[in-house]
């Protein structure tokens, strides 16, 4: 392939050869099934035990709290659906008790208001800026009788305390937050939210599939009872994520078959996948500190020459409570879509909006949620940074960014209609 200048990191990364490299013996020499008694197989199961382990040291979790799964979209799913089904969600397939709301839990449940036991556990508090994995599947819930509260977010994207606090309601099991929008980098106040979510007795669920390997995590100081976390968007393989439960929450299983992951998660596992994830998790938390700093100092010179050098632009997501490698900028009477398509004919590749929604036009829900009109919705890039970017990719990009700009401004009759106003 032509060279080209990769700005997309937040979709997913380039699997690293050194994770690769650890991988590629677990396909073509230790290949037993981890649940083997054979040598070859006790090879694996100690691969995916280490994985486990190292996993579990970077955010200060117990390897048996660490469940691997198929990546962020089945992680999430898992964590909401099976605190639902906890909370006395009627499997699919009975209706009996679809409309009443659901008795839950018995004393002593962890994570669950034992203080309210009179009341039926049937709400769940979420944002209106998750990403689909969370929203679709709270939509599914809605159907099957639960009932969810989407909070509001600020202009930045930051969830307002006051107002979790306030949709707090007797009935609620679960709280999920993500860490990190995967749009506008927006960082969530995590260890407040986890605060409120203790001192309630509810569960809190946090989707961390862009801030793990970016962020410090801690679950214990952070007060997480269920975290989510993809190894693709740290330069491990795609298909392989894991489901942090903490220990002794009697989460249900959400893939039902054989025993595997200590009979939670069955299918046999994914060993290279997770492997890779272990040494990409690994890498990904040595380097954290320096690499964050060395994206942060790009992505501002990034950030201050879009916005200094191309006017009605403007940036979306907090100034500095952001993703070290976002950038999302929204540019006036531009269509997002069309600009992207300019730059990969000039080998640049961004985003508008997600990548899940990508190829649909409607306008972000994240922009809309942070008060943007359809037509700046419309308008949007981001463009997120690798440890691989260069100050001199950024430069052509702005340049490239620039150019295309002023050329789609001046096809367009409400730019000209804007410019004949001023
Ligand atoms: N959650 C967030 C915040 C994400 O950004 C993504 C992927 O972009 C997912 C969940 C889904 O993860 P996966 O692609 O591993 O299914």
């Amino acid at each position: 392939m032509d060279k080209f200048i990769y700005l997309d990191n937040a979709a997913t990364t380039k699997t690293s050869a050194s994770v690769v490299e650890a991988m590629l013996p677990y396909f073509t020499e230790y290949y037993g099934n981890a649940s083997g008694i054979y040598s070859i197989g006790v090879k694996s199961r100690e691969a995916v035990n280490e994985s486990r382990r190292i996993i579990a040291a970077t955010i200060g979790a117990r390897p048996e709290e660490i469940y691997f799964t198929a990546g962020g979209t089945e992680s999430d799913n898992w964590a909401l659906k099976a605190a639902a089904e906890m909370a006395g969600i009627p499997p699919p397939g009975d209706d009996s008790r679809r409309t009443e709301g659901f008795k839950v839990s018995k004393p002593g449940d962890p994570g669950i208001n034992v203080k309210n036991e009179s009341h039926r556990k049937n709400h769940i508090i979420t944002t209106k800026i998750e990403h689909h994995a969370i929203l679709h599947t709270c939509e599914y819930l809605e159907k099957r009788g639960i009932q969810v509260t989407y909070l509001n977010v600020d202009e930045n994207g930051i969830v307002k305390l006051e107002e979790l606090k306030k949709a707090i309601r007797p009935e609620t099991f679960l709280i999920s937050v993500m860490f990190a929008n995967n749009e506008i980098g927006t960082l969530q106040p995590i260890r407040e939210i986890g605060e409120i979510a203790q001192e309630h007795g509810i569960l809190f669920h946090t989707d961390a599939v862009q801030a793990y390997g970016q962020l410090p995590i801690d679950v214990e100081e952070m007060h997480v009872d269920l975290m989510s976390a993809s190894a693709h968007k740290l330069n491990g393989p795609k298909g392989v994520g894991f489901l942090y439960i903490r220990r002794n929450l009697r989460l249900g299983s959400f893939i039902h078959g054989g025993a595997q992951e200590r009979r939670r998660r069955a299918g046999t596992e994914n060993v290279p996948g997770i492997v890779g994830f272990g040494q990409a998790a690994k890498e990904a938390c040595e380097s954290m500190i320096q690499r964050a700093e060395q994206e942060r100092v790009l992505r501002d010179y990034l950030i201050d020459r879009i916005l200094r050098e191309i006017p009605y632009t403007r940036l979306n997501g907090h100034r500095e409570k952001r993703l070290p490698n976002n950038a999302n900028f929204s540019f006036q009477f531009i269509e997002g879509e069309t600009l992207l398509i300019m730059l990969d004919m000039e080998g640049i590749c961004g985003s508008s909006g997600s990548a899940c929604t990508t190829g649909s036009l409607d306008p972000s829900h994240v922009l809309l949620a942070i008060g943007l009109p359809d037509d700046l919705a419309h308008g949007s890039l981001r463009l997120t940074l690798s440890a691989e970017t260069t100050r001199e990719e950024i430069d052509i990009t702005v340049d490239t960014i620039k150019r295309i700009v002023e050329r789609l401004r001046s096809m367009s009759p409400q730019y000209e209609d804007f410019c004949r106003r001023q």
